[in-house]
Order: C-alpha cells, then sequence, then structure tokens
C-alpha cells in the first residue's frame, strides 16, 4: 500500500496520464487504475497564493485573493469586457504580460462542438483540461480581448461550454469533422486573426462507471472508492467524479493499494 499525506497544491492532465501534486509527492494517477484509492479529507486548508491557513477556498483560493486576482474578474472569461484601457484592472501588470500575448481561438469537440480562446503557447494544455476529444486552432490574434470578440460572436451558434456530465460519461463518441467546421466560419474572424493550423486528437482510457454524480467533499469524509481513470479537472473513482479544483489547498490523506 502506498500512503501520501499534504496539501493538494495542483491537478493536471496529459496525454495518457493524470498527475497530482500533493505535499512534496508529485502522483502519477493512471497506473493506479483499478486500485483502491482512498482519501480523507482533513481539517487543513491554504491558500495556494498567499499561503494563509485555515481559510474557505475557492479552487485553492481564500476569499481575499479570490477579490484581488484578475483571473477571477469576469473580463478574463468575458474578454469583451477587459477595463485594462480604463486604468481599473485588477492586477496590471500580470495582465499586460498574459492578456496581451497572443491567444488562439478554436474549435474543439467536449461534450459538444465548442469555441473557446486560450494562450497561444497552452493550446495543447488547454484541449486536455477541458477532456476534449480534438481541437482544431482558427487563427492566432494578437490579444485575448481581440479573441474573446470574435469567440462572442461565435457563441451565438456554436456553444462556449462543456456539459460536464455528458463529457465524463461518453465513450467512443464519433468525431466531428472540425476542418470542415472551420471552413464555415472563415468571413467571421475579422482583420486581426492570423492563419493558423493546430489539430490534436486525444483519448482518456478508464474502465466502466458505476456512479455518475458529483462527490461532495466536507471535512471528515472519507471516500473509500476504486480509481477509474482521470480526464479534464475530474478524478474518475467508482463512488462518482471529484472535481480536482474542490480539493486544491486542502490537506488529505491518500491511500492506494
Ligand atoms: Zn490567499
Amino acid at each position: 500500500m502506498q500512503e501520501f499525506q499534504g496539501i493538494v497544491t495542483d491537478f493536471w492532465i496529459e496525454e495518457r496520464n493524470a498527475f497530482l501534486l500533493l505535499g512534496d509527492h508529485k502522483i502519477s494517477l493512471l497506473p493506479y487504475v483499478g486500485q483502491n484509492f482512498s482519501i480523507d479529507i482533513l481539517d487543513e486548508t491554504m491558500c495556494l497564493h498567499c499561503h494563509k491557513m485555515g481559510e474557505e477556498l475557492t479552487r485553492g483560493e481564500c476569499p481575499h485573493c479570490v477579490k484581488r486576482l484578475a483571473h477571477n474578474d469576469l473580463c478574463y472569461v468575458v474578454p469583451s469586457l477587459c477595463h485594462f484601457a480604463r486604468g481599473s484592472c485588477r492586477e496590471p501588470q500580470w495582465s499586460q504580460h498574459i492578456c496581451f500575448q497572443e491567444h488562439i481561438l478554436y474549435l474543439s469537440q467536449t461534450s459538444d462542438l465548442k469555441v473557446g480562446i486560450t494562450r497561444r503557447t497552452r493550446f495543447k494544455e488547454r484541449l486536455l483540461e477541458q477532456g476534449a476529444w480534438q481541437g482544431l486552432s482558427l487563427g492566432v490574434f494578437p490579444t485575448r480581448m481581440a479573441a474573446g470578440k470574435v469567440e462572442k460572436k461565435l457563441s451565438e451558434f456554436i456553444k462556449d461550454k462543456t456539459a460536464w456530465k455528458k463529457m465524463l460519461t461518453e465513450q467512443d463518441v464519433a468525431l466531428i469533422d472540425l476542418v470542415s467546421e472551420k471552413e464555415k466560419l472563415t468571413s467571421f474572424l475579422g482583420k486581426d486573426c492570423q492563419e493558423h493550423h493546430e489539430h490534436y486528437t486525444f483519448n482518456y482510457p478508464r474502465l466502466e462507471l458505476e456512479k455518475t454524480s458529483m462527490i461532495k467533499l466536507e471535512i471528515g469524509l472519507g471516500i473509500s472508492s476504486r480509481l477509474l481513470g482521470a480526464r479534464g479537472h475530474y478524478i474518475i473513482l467508482s463512488d462518482g467524479f471529484i472535481h480536482s479544483g474542490k480539493l486544491l489547498g486542502r490537506k488529505i490523506n491518500l491511500k492506494i493499494n
């Protein structure tokens, strides 16, 4: 049996693997698929930004950091609302570095056909984060706002959100022809768009699901389950799904055998 204890500081998916950073341990999860996987939620939290202990957390951040950090502002999700030029950005230096770099506008297939944007350097990571079967870039834009404006236009007729339950439960779906979907959209891309073509496909092997509900994490909860797989932000157990964001900043004890 292997036992790990510590604060969860990160979770991410790579092609054919998933990782959990727990205290000093980087745990590679997929080799343990099929094994018993027990998590105890302990009474200790740490904000992943300011390291303050004992706060209520949202995706690993304390209430103060949730308010203070620009990535939590609505304009980060809806870049057409960018207010940097008005001087009211929460973290102008951070935004200058993040929002004012090249962004990719893309089509992906998660639960359905979806449109999205991400920094040019993290296209593949973003697709894996969303649990996409595949993703195709539509073009590159000079800033987050420029890409976001076109995304908003496209979201009038293409979804911009993933239905998590559908994404986690479906297997062996037919791949949508993203190249021909892209061809239909060329006239919407506008003058800021630079041509770009990157196409990725992924698969997410897992064991047969037993429960398809979300596991609610609370202090004192002990989950004794079996690891079935991982996809997007989720760890898939025989007792249901865990959203990794709910684990961030929490101290847990993990036993695998
Ligand atoms: Zn904090």
